[in-house]
C-alpha cells in the first residue's frame, strides 16, 4: 500500500516527514504504518534510516525520490560519510538501503551518534511560521555536539528521549506544545559552539570540500600539533597543556555533555594525537581540527632560527623543539642554545638567551687561550662581560667533555634514574637537570625508554 509521504521541505529529516505524516492522518496503527512503509519494525532515529529501497517504492508516487536522494537529503549520512574510509562508508551505505536484521557491527556503532535528544531552534520555528511552510525538524539540529542553530546562531532547544521507547514518532507541532530547555552555554562559549555548528553544517550539506584545511588528512594531528609549536621533543608533544587549553577554549560544560571532556591522562586527545585512536569519529575531529585552527591563526605557523653563531649547524638552522605560550617561543635547539623568543605582529620583539652551550664555551675558552681578555671575549661572543667570564670558567669541564660523551653519560644517567625512580615522571621530578639535557641532547632515548606512554605530561 503506498504511503503519500509529502516532499520534504529544506533540510527536513525523513523521521519528520514520516511524523508530520502520521500526526496528520492521524494514523491509529503506529506500529503497523511503520512496518509497512520501512518494510521492517523500524525503531525511531533521528540520524540514519534503514531498509531505504523499500520507503522509495513506497512513497514513488508521492516523494517521487530514489533511496540514494532520501540517503543524501533527508539523513545524516553525508555528514557521516565524511569521517569515514571508503569501505566503511560503503558498508553504511548498504545497510541503509537493504536492512539486515544482524546488529550494526562495532565501527559503525562508533561512528554513528544516537543521541537521546532531538533539537530545534525557536527562530526556525517561527520563520516557517512567516513564510506559511509545514513547521519542521532539521537535520542539522541534530548533528552531534551541535547546539546552536548554524543560521540563526540562537542556542537550540532539546527534548530528551531519554528513558522512554519512542512509540509514535514526535512531530515538532506536538513537541512545541510541551516544555522543552534552551542549552544553557556560557556566553563566553557562544562563538566557539557557533563554530562547530556551522563546520558541521557545511560537511552535511557538503559545501566544505575543502577538507585538507579541515581535517588531518595531508597531515596527522601529532604533526598539526607540532606544527602549532606543541613539540615538547622530537617525538614527544606537550599534551596535557592541549587538553588543558581545549578545555579552555570549548569549556568543561560544552565537552562534558557531548561526553568529550578528557577527564584522566589517556584520554581521546591524547589517543587522537598520538594515533592510538583511530576509530572514525565525526565530533572529535570537529573540535581538534577547530582547535589547532585558531592556534595556528595565533602562532602563524612561524618556526624560530637558532640565533647561535658557533654551532656546527651553520646559519638558517630551525631549532628542534619551539613551545608556545603566550605569543612567546621557547626554544631548545640541539646545538645546545635555549632561547625565549617574543614576537609581536610578527616582529621579532626580543630574543633572550638562556644557555648558550657547548659551541659558545669552546670559543670562549679558545678565545682566552690566545690572550683576549673577558672585555674582548664578550664582543665577539655578542654576550655579557659576565656572561662571558662564566663561559670561560666553566669552560675546564665543558671542553675535556665531547657532546658526544655528555650524551652518552646523560643517557647512563637516564637509564639509571628510570630504574630508581620507576618510570618517566618519577624520574623527571627527581633529576630535573638530566631531564632537561636528556630533552635537549638525545630526545629520542626519552621516548625509548618512556613506560608511561611516550607522549610526555
Ligand atoms: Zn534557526
Ligand atoms: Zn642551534
Amino acid at each position: 500500500m503506498p504511503v503519500y509521504l509529502s516532499r520534504p521541505g529544506p533540510d527536513e529529516p525523513l523521521f519528520g516527514v514520516v511524523a508530520h505524516y502520521g500526526k496528520v492522518m492521524a494514523v491509529g496503527n503506529w506500529k503497523g504504518f511503520i512496518a509497512s512503509l520501512f518494510g521492517y519494525n523500524a525503531r525511531f532515529n533521528s540520524g540514519l534510516a534503514y531498509n531505504l529501497d523499500q520507503v522509495a517504492l513506497q512513497t514513488t508516487l508521492s516523494m517521487g525520490m530514489t533511496a540514494l536522494e532520501i540517503v543524501e537529503q533527508m539523513t545524516l549520512f553525508p555528514y557521516y560519510a565524511a569521517f569515514c574510509g571508503e569501505n566503511l562508508r560503503k558498508r553504511i551505505l548498504e545497510r541503509m538501503l537493504v536492512w539486515r536484521p544482524e546488529h550494526l557491527p562495532g565501527d559503525i556503532l562508533k561512528l554513528v551518534q544516537r543521541p537521546k535528544v532531538l533539537r530545534y531552534c525557536k527562530a526556525s520555528v517561527d520563520q516557517d511560521r512567516r513564510e506559511e511552510e509545514a513547521i519542521r525538524w532539521r537535520r542539522c539540529h541534530q548533528l552531534p555536539g551541535v547546539f546552536c542553530c548554524p543560521q540563526h546562531a540562537d542556542l537550540l532547544y532539546e527534548v530528551s528521549l531519554a528513558g522512554r521507547t519512542v512509540r509514535v514518532w514526535p512531530a515538532l507541532l506536538d513537541v512545541l506544545a510541551v516544555n522543552s530547555e534552551q542549552v544553557q552555554i556560557a556566553p563566553v562559549r557562544k562563538s566557539v559552539i557557533q563554530e562547530v555548528a556551522e563546520l558541521s553544517a557545511s560537511i552535511l550539506l557538503g559545501g566544505e570540500r575543502d577538507q585538507g584545511a579541515l581535517f588531518s588528512i595531508e597531515r596527522s594531528w601529532n604533526q598539526i600539533a607540532r606544527d602549532c609549536g606543541y613539540a615538547r621533543g622530537r617525538r614527544t608533544l606537550e599534551s596535557a597543556q592541549i587538553c588543558k587549553e581545549m578545555i579552555e577554549l570549548f569549556g568543561e560544560d560544552y565537552l562534558g555533555r557531548c561526553a568529550a571532556l578528557p577527564e584522566s591522562d589517556q584520554n581521546w586527545i591524547v589517543g587522537r594525537l598520538q594515533g592510538t585512536q583511530t576509530a572514525s569519529r565525526s565530533l572529535p575531529e570537529i573540535l581538534l581540527s577547530i582547535f589547532f585552527k585558531s592556534r595556528e591563526n595565533g602562532s602563524t605557523g612561524h618556526w624560530p632560527f637558532c640565533p647561535s653563531q658557533f654551532a656546527s649547524h651553520g646559519s638558517s638552522h630551525r631549532v628542534e623543539v619551539r613551545v608556545t605560550r603566550n605569543s612567546q617561543y621557547f626554544c631548545y635547539c640541539s646545538c645546545g642554545m635555549s632561547f625565549v623568543e617574543s614576537r609581536q605582529l610578527r616582529e621579532i620583539q626580543k630574543s633572550t638567551v638562556s644557555v648558550y652551550g657547548e659551541p659558545y664555551v669552546i670559543e670562549a675558552r679558545r678565545l682566552a687561550a690566545l690572550g683576549y681578555s673577558g672585555a674582548e671575549i664578550a664582543r665577539r661572543l655578542g654576550t655579557s662581560e659576565s656572561t662571558a667570564r662564566r663561559l670561560m670558567r666553566r669552560a675546564q669541564q665543558y671542553a675535556n667533555r665531547s657532546i658526544a660523551r655528555t650524551i652518552a653519560e646523560a643517557a647512563v644517567g637516564w637509564s639509571d634514574a628510570l630504574g630508581a625512580q620507576g618510570g618517566n615522571t618519577g624520574a623527571q621530578k627527581a633529576y630535573d637537570g638530566l631531564y632537561r639535557r636528556m630533552r635537549r641532547f638525545c630526545p629520542e632515548k626519552l621516548d625509548s625508554t618512556a613506560t608511561d606512554g611516550n607522549i610526555s605530561k
